[in-house]
């Protein structure tokens, strides 16, 4: 017989690891599903992925103000240190950057204008521009930190975490019940007699699979259309700097900065920065990709075009003049966004997805876990984040709209 679990939450990133969370601490039975059987080790990025709660969209800014909370309760929770709150930064025009400050307000965010000479006398080796707007609660999150946490978390709440199976089928039989259909990724656990694949049937599914949404989706329900691209950051060291999470906003109307393909994200770890354009990447078709956090260090600066490189080295020399461009290596990751750049977050029947947290998914997981429990509970999520095309906002998501919003065409 088919084994049963009231809910499955499907892949275990930073949203689906925060899901079961939610899940558990309400009471909920259930077991999440990761196909990897350990957290890769984590060579692509220098420090984590910056956390900066100045979204435009008041929906991303309440999910980013939840998200300091609840990631305080898990660290109190596990003992683990997620969020470095070193702060963060918006700076550029002050036509994008000045309305931030009036929304951080609104969401009890606290924003501290700095002046030019302010900033560059704090993190000397980085240059500001315009408008420089401070957010106290932004920083930087430790990715794998925040995922091994949260499951522990999750464990201690009740939940069951199976590492190691593969979905490879989901068949929808009925409003309350979904098959999946597994196969053991471990290979030690299957030598020692565990099945290598296997049948389980649950109430609620809470799919979060990454870039293996849409395949293992397809057919089943009527997705918008989610793409996987690869965004490349180079890293170069700082020397005795420091440096907070930088957001450089664009203006288009500067005819020096031309050469930008969107808005520059800068973040600072230990004695290194890593730089790169955010939203902007290379679409993949690449099957093999199952997980949005796999970064990895090719450690030479060809595995970027010449005019990538060339873009992100003259921003370095214009904007980073303390750090150290002789050696740039290389980090990568992959995203998946949907094209107005929202999140999809709804559900349809037995099924809950989450998916499309392209560039800022991580830092609002707790938040987003929390509207995916309310999903399996009948709550329903803001209309924005809707499946439904004729319910989302163009333009309104949490890294995408800007792009777009600068007439920047993501490859
Ligand atoms: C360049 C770049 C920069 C980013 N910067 C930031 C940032 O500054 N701030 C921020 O907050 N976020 C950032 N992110 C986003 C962040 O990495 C993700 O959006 C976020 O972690 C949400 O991921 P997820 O849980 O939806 O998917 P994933 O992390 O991809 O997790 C999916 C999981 O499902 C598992 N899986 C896949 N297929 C199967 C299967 N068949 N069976 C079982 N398990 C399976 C995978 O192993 C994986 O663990 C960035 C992303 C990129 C690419």
């Amino acid at each position: 017989m088919t084994d049963f679990v009231d809910t499955i939450v499907a892949g275990g990133g930073t949203a689906g690891s925060a899901a079961a969370w939610q899940l558990a601490r309400r009471g909920h039975e259930v077991l999440l599903l990761e196909a990897e059987p350990a957290l890769p080790a984590r060579i692509g990025e220098p420090a984590g992925c910056p956390f900066e709660p100045a979204h435009a969209d008041p929906a991303y800014r309440a999910l980013a103000a939840e998200s300091v909370a609840l990631w305080r309760d898990v660290e109190v929770a596990t003992g683990a240190s997620i969020l470095v709150r070193s702060g963060s930064v918006v700076h550029g025009p002050a036509v994008r950057v000045d309305p931030l400050a009036a929304g951080l307000a609104r969401a009890r965010l606290d924003g501290e204008f700095l002046t030019v000479p302010q900033a560059e006398a704090r993190w000397p080796g980085l240059r500001f521009s315009g408008s420089v707007l401070f957010v106290h609660q932004g920083g930087v999150l430790r990715h794998e930190a925040a995922i091994t946490a949260l499951r522990s978390a999750a464990g201690a709440d009740g939940a069951r975490i199976a590492a190691g199976e593969t979905i490879t089928r989901i068949r929808i039989l009925g409003d309350d019940r979904v098959r999946l259909e597994l196969r053991a990724t471990d290979a030690p656990a299957v030598a020692a007699g565990a099945a290598a694949t296997r049948e389980l049937d649950c109430r609620r599914l809470v799919v979060t699979l990454g870039p293996a949404t849409a395949r293992l989706l397809r057919g089943l329900l009527a997705l918008p259309r989610l793409t996987t691209s690869r965004e490349d950051a180079i890293v170069v060291p700082m020397p005795g700097g420091s440096a907070p999470a930088v957001l450089h906003l664009a203006d288009p109307t500067a005819p020096g900065n031309r050469y930008w393909r969107g808005d520059a994200t800068v973040l600072g770890g230990t004695g290194e920065l890593a730089l790169g354009w955010r939203g902007i990447g290379r679409s993949r078709a690449d099957a093999q990709i199952t997980s949005t956090r796999a970064g990895s260090r090719s450690g030479s600066p060809d595995a970027l075009s010449p005019r990538e490189r060339a873009a992100l080295l003259r921003y370095a020399r214009e904007w980073l003049p303390g750090a150290d461009l002789a050696l740039p290596s290389v980090t990568s990751r992959v995203r998946t966004a949907v094209g107005d750049g929202g999140f999809l977050v709804d559900r349809i029947g037995p099924v809950v997805v989450g998916a499309g947290f392209g560039s800022a998914g991580a830092g609002l997981a707790p938040a987003v876990g929390r509207l995916l429990a309310g999903l399996v509970e009948g709550i329903g999520a803001p209309d924005g984040f809707s499946l439904r095309p004729e319910r989302r906002r163009a333009g309104a998501g949490a890294s995408g709209g800007r792009a777009a919003a600068l007439g920047v065409r993501q490859a």
